[in-house]
């Protein structure tokens, strides 16, 4: 179990954490979220020991982090640091005697990471020739050399074709599910809703909505219902039904938002009076939707 306790982290008038506590559970993909310069990247780079937070603790299977985290952690920043010329064992060769390695452990290393993110047959390929998903790949290869315990990803998914969303996101689980655990941020919540079973939203420094995206999605008190009717129709049926909020309609479809103390049984009574009804959806609110209101805008 990776605990994050009260981190805190000031820049001159700038607070980037305010007080940061969550907790991540080991063999889970975890997604970190939060709008632009809500302190993602401060969050990361003080797990990493990269800045030195003012306050609070990081702790690892219940001890403080302290200088061993260069050999604990594995670290895939937003800007590619890879050599583009150099061709891609070599490159992993080196990030791997970088992190302290001897030259032959080393070569072993990265032949078995390369294996492990189905790099093999890219080994004697200049990275500059590879496809962005392809670096991706090698970037993680790096990352993952020196066989870290947890795994720190900043906006893995960026660029990515979505074969390429495919691909990494299914190493990313299968790291995980490996025991490796994972932290990566991003921006695209479909995508995380998609991947990750636990979350962590931050806004100004500080956690606004973390857990088992399941549950948080269970606890939220609305629901959205969509209708699709076989005919066109009107929204004129929902006009008198309480607690409900009409989101988007065109002739065929109606989304609904309906607050906790409606029945989505009178809804489809009511639905069907203005005609056959085709679907009718009752599902949580979205990724998205939690996001939007965690952060209040
Ligand atoms: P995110 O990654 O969520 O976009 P950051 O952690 O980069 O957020 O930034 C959080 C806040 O801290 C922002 O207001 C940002 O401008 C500020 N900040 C981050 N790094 C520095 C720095 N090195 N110097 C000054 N301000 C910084």
């Amino acid at each position: 179990m990776l605990e994050i306790e009260g981190l805190r982290k000031r820049y001159g008038g700038t607070v980037a954490l305010d007080g940061c506590t969550f907790t991540v559970a080991p063999k889970r993909l975890v997604g970190l979220l939060g709008p632009n310069g809500a302190g993602k990247t401060t969050l990361m780079r003080c797990l990493l020991g990269l800045v030195v937070p003012d306050g609070g603790e990081v702790r690892w299977l219940g001890a403080p982090l302290d200088g061993d985290r260069g050999r604990r952690f594995g670290y895939m920043p937003e800007e590619r640091g890879l050599y583009p010329s150099m061709r891609v064992a070599e490159q992993v060769r080196y990030f791997a005697m970088l992190s302290g390695l001897p030259s032959a452990a080393a070569a072993e290393a990265t032949t078995g990471v390369l294996h492990r993110v189905g790099a093999s047959d890219l080994s004697e390929r200049r990275v500059e020739e590879l496809s962005h998903g392809n670096q991706q790949r090698i970037q993680l290869a790096v990352a993952l050399v020196h066989d870290p315990e947890i795994l720190v990803l900043d906006e893995p998914f960026a660029g990515l074709d979505p074969l390429g969303v495919d691909q990494f996101g299914a190493l990313l689980l299968d790291l995980a599910a490996d025991g490796t655990t994972v932290l990566f941020s991003s921006h695209q919540l479909d995508l995380v809703q998609h991947l990750c079973q636990d979350i962590v939203t931050i806004d100004r420094g500080r956690v606004v909505l973390a857990g088992e995206l399941e549950q948080l999605q269970r606890a939220t008190a609305h629901r959205r219902v969509t209708v699709v009717f076989a005919e066109p129709s009107t929204t004129a049926w929902t006009t008198g039904l309480p607690n409900i909020t009409v989101e988007r309609a065109d002739d065929r479809h109606v989304q609904l938002r309906l607050e906790a103390d409606s029945d989505p049984d009178h809804v489809l009574r009511a639905a069907r009076t203005a005609g056959s009804v085709l679907r009718f959806d009752y599902e949580p609110p979205s990724l998205e939707e939690l996001f939007r209101e965690a952060v209040g805008r």
